[in-house]
C-alpha cells in the first residue's frame, strides 16, 4: 500500500470505475475486498484514515452476540457465529478464542446461563469455538483471580472471539490494494456529481495531502460512512431522512493485572439492562461499553462524565480491589451507526442488522451491522450494486480469502504476532537497521521498526495513524502514547520527507488529540 502510487492511479484517464465506495471503515473496506476480488474496478476514499471512525473503537469482540441471542434476533446471531468462524479460518493471525466467564452470584444464574450458553454454541453449528461449562466457586476463581468472592456461587464459561479491529482493518485495505482495488486515505468526498437525468455518477473529492480537487466517475457509488452516511446521502438529496441514529460506546482501559489468567468477564445485566464486558487486550484490560443516543456522530467522540462514572461503578461492583479514574491508562469511544426504527424507546434496543437503501438518485447506502458481519455485509452490498450498475455477475470468492498477513502460527512472533506474515518483514528491516529494534517506550512493547513497515507499507501519514490505528498504543496507555510521540514524528519525517515545522504540527496535533483519551 502505498499512497502515491495510490494517486497516480486515480489521475489514469480511465472509463468509469465500475463502485466507488465512500468510507474506509469495516464496512466500506470489506466491500472494496470484495468487489476487487471479483474483478470489479473499484476506487475507495476515506475522509481521514482508514479506521479513524467506529471501525478501530469497537470492544473487539468477534462474536455472534449473546445480547441478541437474548432479544430473540435468532438470524443476526447465526449469521454473526458463522461469519465470525470465517474470519478466523481467514484471518488467523488476528482472531483468537477467548474464554468469556458469567460468574454467578445468585442461585438460578447457573442453570439460567448454562442452557442459553449451550444454546449460544449449538447456533454456531460447525463453526463453533468450544462447550461451554457450568464452573464451580474454584473453577471461576482460577479463571477470575480477581473478583469478588462474597455471596459466588460458581461460574459459566463460553467462547467466543477477539481481534484487533484497527490491524484487521488495516490488513483488509492490503488486500483490496492486493486484489486490484485503489483505496485512498486523507480524500473526503465533498459531492457527487449527477448525469443529466439526476442520477449518481460519480464524486468529487479532495486530496488533504495536496489541496487538489478530484473527480471519479462511476457506474454505482456506495456510501459506507457509517455513522456519517446520512451527510453524504445529503450530498445527493439535501432534504433526506435520517437513516441513523447514533448512539455512542465508550471503553475503559486498564493494567492487565485486573484479568491475570486471561479469561475475560462477561455482565450480562448491568443497572441499565444491558452487558458489559472486561477483556484481555495487547496486556490490558479494556472494560466496556455504554449505549448513549446522541445527536451528532463527530469522528472524535468524547466521553460523557456519567459513561465513565458507569463503567467504573459496574466493573467495581465485581472486582474485589476497588478501581479508580486514577486507574484508567485510556479511554477510547465510537458511535454506531445504528439504523433508526420508529418505534424504538432506546438505542440498546436497535437492531444490529445492516441495511441496505437506495435513493432516488441511485446512491446506494449501506449501514448498520457489526464488524463481526463485514464479509456477509459486503457480499451483499456488491450483489445489490452489481444489479444497480448492471455490471455483469461476479460470485463472490471472499468466505475463503486470507486475509493480507494470514498466517497460522503468528503467536510465535511475540510482540509482533498482529502482523502475521509481515512479522518477518519488520524483523529484516531490523537486520537491516538495527537501531529500529529500540522500543519506544518502556510500558509498551512497540518498537521503531514498526513506525518504519507502517509508513512504508501502510499508508500511515500522522503520528496518530501510528499511534492510534497501525500501532494501538494511544488506546492502551495514553500517557505513553504522548510520550511515544516526538520519536514517531522524527521517524515519520524520515519516512515522509517532511520537515522541521510538519513535525511541530503533527506533535502539537497530536497532544491536543491524546488529552481526550486521558481520564482526569
Ligand atoms: C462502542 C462500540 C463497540 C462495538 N463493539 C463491537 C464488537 O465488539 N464487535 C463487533 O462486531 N462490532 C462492534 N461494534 C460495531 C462495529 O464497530 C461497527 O458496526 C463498524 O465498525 C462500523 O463500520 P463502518 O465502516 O460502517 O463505519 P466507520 O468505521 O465509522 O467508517 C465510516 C468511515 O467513513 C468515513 N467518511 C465519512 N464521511 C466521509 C466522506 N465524506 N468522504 C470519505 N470518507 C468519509 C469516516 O471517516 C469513517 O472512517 C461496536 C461499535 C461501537 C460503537
Amino acid at each position: 500500500m502505498n499512497r502515491a502510487e495510490m494517486v497516480e492511479r486515480l489521475h489514469v484517464e480511465r472509463e468509469p470505475w465500475d463502485m466507488v465506495v465512500v468510507g474506509g471503515g469495516a464496512t466500506g473496506v470489506g466491500i472494496a475486498v470484495d468487489a476487487a476480488s471479483r474483478g470489479y474496478e473499484v476506487l475507495l476514499l476515506e475522509q481521514s484514515d482508514f479506521g479513524k471512525g467506529t471501525s478501530s473503537r469497537s470492544t473487539k469482540l468477534v462474536h455472534g452476540g449473546v445480547r441478541y441471542l437474548e432479544q430473540g434476533n435468532i438470524s443476526l446471531v447465526m449469521e454473526a457465529l458463522k461469519e465470525r468462524g470465517l474470519l478466523r479460518q481467514n484471518a488467523p493471525h488476528l482472531v483468537s478464542d477467548l474464554g468469556f466467564v458469567v460468574p454467578n452470584y445468585e442461585w438460578w444464574e447457573a442453570p439460567f446461563y448454562g442452557v442459553g450458553l449451550k444454546v449460544y454454541n449449538l447456533l454456531a453449528g460447525r463453526y463453533g469455538f468450544g462447550e461451554s461449562q457450568i464452573l464451580t466457586k474454584e473453577e471461576t476463581l482460577d479463571r477470575l483471580p480477581t473478583i469478588k468472592t462474597e455471596g459466588l456461587r460458581g461460574g459459566v464459561v463460553y467462547f467466543d472471539g477477539q481481534f484487533d479491529d484497527a490491524r484487521l482493518l488495516v490488513n483488509l485495505a492490503t488486500t483490496a490494494v492486493e486484489q486490484g482495488a485503489t483505496l485512498l486515505n486523507y480524500a473526503p468526498v465533498t459531492a457527487l456529481t449527477k448525469d443529466a437525468d439526476g442520477f449518481v455518477s460519480g464524486v468529487l473529492a479532495r486530496d488533504l495531502e495536496t489541496g487538489r480537487e478530484l473527480e471519479a466517475r462511476a457506474r454505482v457509488v456506495i456510501n459506507a460512512a457509517g455513522p456519517f452516511c446520512d451527510a453524504v446521502r445529503r450530498m445527493a438529496e439535501p432534504d433526506a431522512a435520517s437513516l441513523i441514529a447514533p448512539s455512542q460506546g465508550i471503553h475503559l482501559v486498564f493494567d492487565g493485572c485486573l484479568l491475570p489468567a486471561g479469561s475475560a468477564i462477561m455482565v450480562p445485566h448491568t443497572s441499565d439492562g444491558r452487558v458489559m464486558f472486561a477483556i484481555p487486550w495487547h496486556g490490558h484490560t479494556v472494560v466496556g461499553t455504554t449505549d448513549t443516543p446522541i445527536e451528532v456522530a463527530p469522528l472524535e467522540p468524547r466521553p460523557l462524565e456519567e459513561e465513565i462514572e458507569f463503567v467504573l461503578e459496574t466493573a467495581g461492583r465485581y472486582l474485589r480491589k476497588p478501581i479508580t479514574r486514577a486507574d484508567v491508562k485510556s479511554v477510547f469511544v465510537g458511535v454506531r451507526p445504528l439504523v433508526r426504527s420508529g418505534d424504538a424507546k432506546n438505542t440498546s434496543a436497535l437492531s444490529r442488522d445492516h441495511t441496505i437503501h437506495i435513493d432516488a438518485s441511485g446512491l446506494l447506502t449501506i449501514a448498520g451491522g457489526k464488524w463481526t458481519t463485514y464479509r456477509n455485509m459486503a457480499e451483499d452490498c456488491v450483489n445489490q450494486a452489481a444489479m444497480l450498475a448492471r455490471l455483469p455477475e461476479k460470485e463472490c470468492p471472499t468466505r475463503n480469502l486470507n486475509v493480507h498477513g494470514f498466517h497460522r502460527q503468528a503467536s510465535k512472533f511475540g510482540p509482533l504476532a498482529v502482523y502475521g506474515s509481515d512479522a518477518l518483514l519488520i524483523q529484516d528491516l531490523v537486520r537491516a537497521e538495527p537501531v529500529l529494534e529500540r522500543r519506544l517506550h518502556e510500558a509498551l512493547p512497540i518498537c521503531e521498526a514498526e513506525v518504519v513497515w507502517a509508513a512504508r507499507f501502510e499508508m500511515a501519514r500522522t503520528v496518530e495513524d501510528v499511534l492510534a490505528r497501525r500501532t494501538r498504543a494511544l488506546f492502551l496507555d495514553a500517557r505513553a502514547a504522548i510520550e511515544m510521540a516526538p520519536r514517531v514524528a522524527e521517524l515519520l519525517a524520515r519516512e515522509l520527507r517532511r520537515d522541521a515545522v510538519w513535525m511541530d504540527r503533527e506533535l502539537a496535533a497530536f497532544r491536543e488529540l491524546a488529552q481526550g483519551y486521558l481520564v482526569a
